[in-house]
């Protein structure tokens, strides 16, 4: 279960020290030019303190405000903290509602303007941000209907989400597509996914190094090799357990030893080309992992890749959370405004 820490900005009533420089002309030197009171909209402080200065330079006036308001009625607390009750799932109405109930009037538009505003920075600060490791993930998501099949591409340094697609993550084409501007601007050079075939594709087509997620490896393989222990006949039981120490220890040179294994191993398959025999199915998995090995272990090469995909699956959890409480999403846009919202984490 992941927990988005509530941190909002603070609001100081007055300003602390004077502007910097003129908004118009950059110049350094003002007159104090009178101040006033300003009613503003926030949990907390109900007025605040505006100075006006004179620049000496350019001779215009200006406002200056004091950290965590600006000229808008809200302050930034109030903003973000209506943006977080929308995270948390509720509709613009029911947020302007909650705020009504603590004597703030703000109308639901101003609610929806305040969440596509926060959203548009996330992507303006996710457009250009060098990202070397890139976490992908697919997740279905309810939205006009349906379930909808969203690709969520993660920044694995800071655990943030950078992109949301309204891809499906089984069809190499349209993952390729999709991740190949991503890849050129961010600068990407490794993506950690699960083993799905499409990931290993795209990853060869970008030039990308690859990552293959070892928790998702370890489940089903380890579903695997306990259905064989039941059903191999007990002469190659010794080999799963090889297979079982190769998985724990992830030694770089396994894919040599499993393919050593293949080759000992000498089963008859099943008479029907459908029915696969056991034997068959433990020549079909040391063949797979062998292939795949140097995928499981490209983590050993760089300290700043991650041997699994954590990152991206709490990212998805963040997610879900609206998700589930929304009740789906009517448009693309509102879903992809949502879940990248509800996906970062507030530091
Ligand atoms: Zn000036």
């Amino acid at each position: 279960m992941s927990i988005v820490v509530l941190k909002l900005p603070e609001v100081k009533s007055r300003t602390e020290g004077r502007p910097k420089e003129c908004p118009y002309c950059s110049g350094e030197t003002f007159q104090r030019w009178g101040k006033m009171k300003k009613p503003v909209k926030d949990t907390r402080s109900r007025n605040i303190w505006v100075y006006r200065y004179r620049c000496c330079r350019c001779g215009r006036t200006f406002r200056h405000y004091p950290s965590g308001t600006s000229m808008a009625d809200q302050t930034e607390r109030l903003r973000l903290f209506a943006v977080m009750c929308w995270i948390f799932g509720m509709s613009d109405r029911k947020v302007s509602m909650i705020l009504g109930g603590l004597g703030i009037t703000l109308c639901p538009m101003t609610v929806w303007r305040d969440t596509q505003g926060q959203a548009e920075q996330l992507h303006r600060q996710n457009q250009w941000k060098p990202v070397r490791v890139l976490g992908l993930d697919g997740a279905y998501v309810l939205g006009w209907g349906e379930k909808r099949p969203v690709l969520v591409a993660v920044d694995l340094g800071e655990a943030q989400p950078v992109a949301v697609g309204y891809v499906d993550e089984r069809d190499p084409l349209a993952v390729q597509r999709w991740l190949e501007p991503l890849v050129q601007r961010m600068g990407v050079s490794v993506i950690v996914t699960d083993d799905l075939a499409a990931y290993k594709v795209v990853a060869n087509r970008l030039n990308l190094e690859h990552q293959i997620c070892q928790f998702h490896v370890r489940r089903w393989v380890g579903r695997t090799l306990k259905e064989l222990q039941n059903t191999l006949s007990k002469e190659w039981l010794w080999v799963v357990e090889e297979i079982k120490e190769l998985m724990d220890e992830l030694p770089p040179d396994g894919d040599k030893r499993l393919y050593a294994l293949w080759k000992q191993v000498k089963v008859s398959r099943g008479r029907r080309s459908d029915q696969q025999t056991p034997g068959y199915q433990l020549r079909d998995l040391l063949i797979r992992l062998s292939e795949n090995w140097p995928n499981f272990c490209t983590f050993y090469s760089d300290p700043a890749i991650p041997w699994t995909n954590n990152g991206t699956e709490q990212v998805i959890g963040r997610m879900k959370m609206r998700a589930r409480t929304v009740r789906g999403y009517k448009t693309w846009l509102g879903m992809q405004t949502g879940l990248m919202l509800a996906g970062t984490k507030s530091n």
